[in-house]
């Protein structure tokens, strides 16, 4: 299928998007911003979405499209491209799961022209870009013509594909903790096959203490309901310990019992909490190694 009919803006300058984003919002239009089309194409294509008009971020490279360290953290701008998360030196010594992360996304030509944005401003579930931001707490601006506002990815991410982003925001920086000392990070997920959209998928960062114990543990699964699901809070157990494998599979089998995943023609609800288990004990194991081996 084609797209309905929509106009088009290009605008040059962030300062001309904002504007005209407010302005066709008010005259009350409905208005998409375009990043690398990945997602919005397809929707477009399938007439599940039939926007008035599209404003195409892509001439925005200078003001949204950068990776730049900071203290403790790293601010990355909403245009940046998979590819360029994916082969960032930078990325991936500050941040490795977000190295890691995109290669487990889509195909080369999808990662060249999809947006760290695009992907989060999208909000499916089963993305692996949501989820490390929910794990890190990753924190979002968004502007508007009129105001600029941050909040956590906790407060970002609403419902399946639904954000609290106004109809006249632009999500343009994301702002990500770097790696703490004596840390590890992993993801794992199952898909059909490789570059599918996961059926459900982990991500865990552990911190140990100078005694080899853990003293801090994070854990977000995706695929399993609307939203990534933060279960850092059920890991308490594990804070103070040595676990071994077995132990933290025991723990999971615990905290993933009440998971109540919706089904669908790939996965039932059953088959979905059974990967949640497996793939959140194999990130915990697979990141407390990762501080082993460091
Ligand atoms: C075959 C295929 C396989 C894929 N596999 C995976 C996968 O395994 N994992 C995965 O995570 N993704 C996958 N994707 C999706 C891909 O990662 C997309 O790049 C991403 O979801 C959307 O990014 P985009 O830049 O293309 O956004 P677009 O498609 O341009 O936009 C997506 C949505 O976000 C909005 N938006 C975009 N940028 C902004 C912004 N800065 N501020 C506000 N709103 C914004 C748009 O209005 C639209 O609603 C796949 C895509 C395809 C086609």
């Amino acid at each position: 299928m084609k797209p309905c009919a929509f106009q088009l803006y290009t605008p040059s300058t962030l300062e001309d998007a904002l504007e005209a984003l407010w302005e066709l919002t008010e005259e009350g239009r409905s208005v998409k911003v375009l990043a690398g089309g990945q997602s919005l194409i397809p929707v477009l294509n399938m007439r599940l979405a039939t926007p008035d008009v599209l404003i195409d971020l892509n001439e925005l490279d200078s003001d949204l499209n950068f990776i730049s360290p900071d203290t403790n953290h790293i601010k990355i701008g909403a245009l940046t491209r998979h590819y360029q998360l994916e082969t960032s030196p930078l990325i991936s010594k500050n941040v490795p799961i977000i190295t890691e992360a995109e290669r487990l996304i889509g195909h080369v030509a999808i990662r060249s022209r999809g947006t760290l944005g695009g992907s989060l401003a999208h909000a499916d579930p089963s993305a692996e870009l949501p989820l490390v931001a929910s794990l890190l707490n990753a924190r979002m601006t968004l502007q508007s013509k009129h105001a600029t506002r941050t909040i956590p990815a906790a407060e970002f991410f609403l419902a399946y594909l639904m954000t609290s982003m106004e109809p006249t925001e632009i999500l343009t920086e994301i702002t990500i903790p770097t790696l703490p000392g004596r840390s590890g990070q992993s993801i794992q997920e199952f898909a059909l096959r490789h570059g599918d959209f996961a059926i459900a998928v982990a991500g865990a960062q552990v911190t140990m203490d100078e005694d080899g114990c853990i003293s801090d543990a994070r854990l977000t699964l995706g695929g399993v309901g609307g939203t990534p699901l933060d279960m850092s809070a059920s890991l308490a157990p594990l804070v103070g310990s040595r676990p071994l494998p077995e132990d933290i599979e025991r723990l999971m089998k615990e905290i993933c019992q009440d998971l109540e995943p919706d089904g669908d023609i790939h996965a039932d609800s059953a088959y979905r909490k059974d990967l949640a288990i497996t793939l959140s004990t194999r990130a915990l194991v697979d990141g407390l190694q990762k501080v082993k081996d460091s």
